[in-house]
């Protein structure tokens, strides 16, 4: 029987330190699953260190080995879009540079997919060992907010870590929206996900390339693409001060017209005008928020621009 083709797509921004750590790691498992043939995809996000130059190394020594170089760094998402847009495999797996998402993994993941009827093995995080507490208290409240307000499931502690048969790649690919949030694309193109538990790992080497704040903006962007409920509470939010406005307007005019009582002081009607303001303003930015995802959106600029490619991928 012919083998069967697993592409492992890897983005990589400033990875110089943990590279080497994750190619040996890359031959153990290759190796170890002999039963499949290995594409191992690295997207380089034009990292300013000598991590393309490990790349064009891995790739001249080994065919296996590929990389796609991009002209700036698009962002992780771009890169797993790109990953998955040249990826030849039967199955494709998303893993990180920093050995976070433990390759070891893989069989099982494989085995899920082959032998299991499932679409797509997909890795989370049982515990946040590690994780600083603002971070995982954050992360919390973010998985539980985005299963109540919108239509995709996330699994908390979910990563991008998964092992995907061609037509779930196929579907994700369909969606060809600029502003990427793959946790709730993945949750969105649906298919019959395994979920598999691992302990939290600490990356292998290097720093962070994602800080806490920058994560908080793509949170708060995964939610802007995936629910219109911030646009309905808004509205609703708004109706409620009308109302609330209406009633004091007429209880002060009563006042007046009863018992000839003038409201008076300043201090009052800053509160009043400051909260308005304050309250406008919050519901203009979150319709800002979405004002700016269709204005992204409808530019239409390709994902990403590839400025170097290794051989065979070209095609
Ligand atoms: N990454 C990337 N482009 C970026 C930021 C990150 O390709 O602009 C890659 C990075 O090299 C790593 C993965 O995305 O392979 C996850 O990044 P990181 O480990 O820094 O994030 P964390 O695990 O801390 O959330
Ligand atoms: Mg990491």
């Amino acid at each position: 029987m012919e083998q069967q083709k697993i592409s492992l797509v890897i983005p990589c921004y400033n990875e110089e330190e943990a590279l080497p750590y994750l190619h040996s790691s890359l031959l153990a498992i290759a190796e170890k699953m002999d039963y499949a043939e290995f594409e191992l995809l690295l997207v380089n996000n034009c990292s300013h260190d000598g991590t393309l130059k490990l790349m064009r190394e891995y790739a001249q020594k080994d065919s296996r080995f590929k990389y796609i170089s991009f002209s700036r760094n698009f962002g992780k998402e771009a890169s797993m879009y790109a990953g998955l847009s040249y990826a030849g495999g039967d199955y494709v797996a998303l893993l990180d540079a920093d050995l976070q998402d433990p390759p070891d993994l893989l069989p099982e993941m494989y085995r899920c997919v082959t032998q299991e009827g499932y679409d797509c093995a997909a890795a989370y995080r049982q515990n946040r060992k590690g994780e600083p507490f603002f971070r995982s208290m954050f992360a919390n409240v973010f998985y539980k907010l985005m299963g109540k307000i919108s239509n995709v499931n996330i699994m908390n502690g979910a990563r991008d870590f998964r092992l995907m048969s061609r037509k779930v790649v196929n579907a994700i690919l369909s969606l060809e929206e600029s502003e990427r949030f793959s946790k709730g694309i993945f949750g969105w193109v649906g298919f019959k996900t395994k979920w598999i538990p691992f302990e939290n790992m600490e990356r292998v080497a290097g720093k962070t390339k994602l800080p806490f704040f920058s994560s908080l903006i793509y949170a708060f962007k995964g939610i802007v693409a995936f629910s219109t409920v911030p646009l309905v509470i808004s509205s609703i939010a708004g109706l409620i001060t009308c109302i609330a406005a209406i009633i004091y307007t007429v209880a002060v005019i009563v006042k007046q017209a009863v018992w000839n009582e003038a409201v008076s002081g300043y201090a009052s009607q800053m509160c009043v005008m400051l909260f308005g303001f304050g309250f406008t303003l919050l519901i203009l930015g979150i319709i800002g928020q979405y004002l700016a995802q269709i204005y992204l959106e409808i530019k239409n600029r390709p994902k990403f621009i590839i400025e170097e490619i290794s051989e065979g991928l070209d095609s």
